[in-house]
């Protein structure tokens, strides 16, 4: 896999909820092509690190770059028109609404003409077929891995340039997650930076180009998967 220029650059951020601590000089570096984990135990910050770069928590210090412009406290909106898309924990589906419309609300969060979205819906389509099947179906009726497959799509149908995604797997039984990873793995071989967040390093592990451990806001190890 070849890797490039920086992405994204996170420095010394620092973020609290009222008394509680989330991030503690957290630190954070993904280049083009890169595929990064950030694991770490219940509690340790994965989640308030991802927002905070998303632009949904604005920390108290520190800085978010990407491509070398400092974009901390901007809007979650603003962030996804760079090019960074977050597919969430709990997904955060519109139940009522059909897998297409999901997919085109995807689209629509990031301004790209009618051309790239054909061909972002082809890609999305290539990874996920059982979505190209099921386009009429409201999400709220598809199963947990197909309402995280129809997640996962619709962050690429903005075709970003970082996909970030928090915990793809939880509560899906062992063979659904199985056929997630795959697609996971799919996405990183086409070469699509990426941050996984994840408690279960095993998994990411075999995956990833890099690997950062939170321990209370705080990075405490940096390195690859066999390390
Ligand atoms: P998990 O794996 O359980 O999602 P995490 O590593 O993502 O954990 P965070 O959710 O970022 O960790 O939480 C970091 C710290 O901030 C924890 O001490 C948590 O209790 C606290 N925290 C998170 N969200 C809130 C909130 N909305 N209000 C108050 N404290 C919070």
């Amino acid at each position: 896999m070849s890797t490039g220029d920086t992405l994204l650059e996170v420095r010394d951020l620092e973020l609290a909820y009222d008394g509680t601590v989330a991030l503690d000089g957290a630190r954070l570096l993904v280049r083009e092509g890169e595929f990064v984990s950030v694991v770490g135990a219940n509690g340790a910050g994965k989640t308030s690190l991802i927002r905070a770069i998303a632009g949904m928590l604005t920390p108290r210090g520190g800085r978010v770059s990407w491509r070398g412009t400092e974009i901390t406290g901007r809007k979650p909106w603003q962030v996804c028109a760079l090019g960074i898309a977050q597919v969430a924990e709990g997904r955060q589906l519109f139940a009522a609404l059909s897998v297409a419309e999901n997919l085109r609300l995807g689209a629509t969060a990031r301004r790209t003409g009618p051309a790239a979205r054909a061909a972002a819906m082809r890609r999305v389509f290539a990874l996920f077929p059982r979505l190209a099947e099921r386009l009429t179906q409201r999400a709220g009726t598809l199963s947990g891995g197909e309402q995280q497959m129809l997640a996962i799509g619709r962050a690429l149908m903005t075709n970003p340039e970082l996909l970030i995604l928090d915990e793809a797997t939880e509560g899906l039984a062992l063979l659904v997650a199985r056929e997630i990873w795959r697609i996971i793995r799919g996405i990183r071989d086409g070469g699509m930076a990426t941050i996984i967040v994840d408690k279960n390093h095993a998994a990411v592990t075999a995956v990833t180009s890099r690997n950062i451990i939170l321990v209370k806001g705080r990075v405490v190890f940096e390195g690859s998967g066999d390390e």
